[in-house]
């Protein structure tokens, strides 16, 4: 059985939504559904203010450039994560500096703590995997957090959602994520200066006052109106979303209770979201040849950031727990329309090849 590892789920809601987008010519950024997007972000993160944006990863380098770091500036990042936040940091002219990971899998704070000098500038806390990070113990730090909560739409921190914690928060709407728009970003924050000039800096760094005078080198990086319209129709279906989701993820974790595998960990102080079901092994590479041969898009996770090439140079701490998951996490086709049955058949992919490795 074919079962790929992700999947949108884009019905009738989103179909009309774009659809009355064309009808209504309302295809740019200055549109009613961009609004109604970030007002619905702002809302759903306890956040004042909401930038929609064309990407993560924009979002990511809008609020580091509002921040003001570059060159000479360093910028604390997880070893383990989706490289977007480690590029963005680089591309400022800024050194990513890579913390390891602690038995959460997410950004240990005493390594952040070795990492820090005169020339940190913020740290980018990622909410890894639908999880949060540990926002009390990393504001011990008295560093500016920036939270990448990319893959943890609908997760909470203790009782608050996750994109709360921080000088501003991001989110993605990749076709893969919890919220699907395609491509899509948003930033939240509850600084009023510093989300003034993220706008200003996303509209060409032209001064709000007087039209085609550039006082910023600015740029585009705007959220259209049809991306804003799938978003909306999808964020209004977010608990149906994330619950299919967790029904594939429960029906994973009662086929693997009591077997070797490790599930990524739930720390005491968070209520995951699933994103992409995790599990680690050193029988991985067993794993990932079945579910290949089956037909199941199982993957491994990234490789540890500080080993890509492109961040050959830029220092990092001892990465223990990274390289480790890094070698051994993988992730199970995890998508809020698969069926029973797909996952039935992704079980008995994972529970053939253990079985064999234990021969
Ligand atoms: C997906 C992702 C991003 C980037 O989002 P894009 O919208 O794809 O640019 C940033 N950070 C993390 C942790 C991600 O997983």
């Amino acid at each position: 059985m074919k079962v790929p590892l992700s999947s949108v789920d884009i019905g009738d809601a989103e179909r009309q939504a774009v659809l009355q987008a064309i009808d209504k010519g309302e295809l740019s950024s200055a549109v009613p559904a961009v609004h109604a997007f970030e007002a619905a972000m702002a809302r759903a993160t306890q956040r004042t203010h909401a930038i929609a944006a064309n990407s993560g990863t924009s979002a990511i380098e809008l609020v580091l450039t509002a921040m003001g770091v570059g060159p000479g500036d360093d910028v604390i990042v997880p070893a383990l994560t989706f490289a977007a936040p480690a590029l963005a940091v680089a591309r400022l002219g800024a050194r990513p500096v890579f913390a390891d990971v602690d038995a959460s899998w997410t950004i240990c704070v005493k390594s952040a703590a070795k990492l820090t000098s005169s020339r940190t500038k913020a740290i980018i806390a990622v909410d890894l995997l639908g999880h949060p990070c540990d926002y009390d113990a990393l504001n011990s730090l008295g560093l500016p957090i920036i939270e990448d909560a990319a893959e943890a739409f609908g997760a909470r921190y203790k009782s608050a959602p996750v994109g709360a914690f921080g000088v501003a928060a991001i989110f993605s709407f990749h076709a893969n994520k919890v919220i699907s728009a395609g491509e899509g970003g948003c930033i939240v924050c509850d600084d009023e200066k510093l989300t003034k000039r993220m706008r200003q800096l996303n509209a060409f760094g032209m001064d709000p006052d007087r039209r085609y005078w550039h006082v910023d080198l600015g740029c585009n990086w705007r959220m259209n109106g049809l991306v804003a319209a799938v978003a909306l129709a999808q964020l209004e279906r977010a608990e149906a979303l994330m619950a299919g989701r967790a029904a594939a993820a429960a029906r994973y974790d009662q086929a693997f209770a009591g077997s070797d595998l490790e599930r990524r960990p739930v720390a005491d102080w968070a209520q995951e979201s699933m994103w992409l079901y995790t599990l680690a092994s050193e029988h991985r590479d067993a794993i990932l040849a079945q579910c290949y041969a089956d037909g199941i898009d199982a993957r491994a996770i990234w490789p540890a950031l500080p080993h890509n090439p492109v961040f050959a140079d830029a220092p990092a701490s001892q990465i223990p727990n990274a390289a480790r998951l890094a070698a051994q996490a993988f992730w199970l086709p995890t998508f809020s329309t698969i069926s029973p049955e797909q996952c039935d058949a992704v079980i008995d992919a994972v529970r053939g090849a253990m079985k064999k490795a234990a021969r």
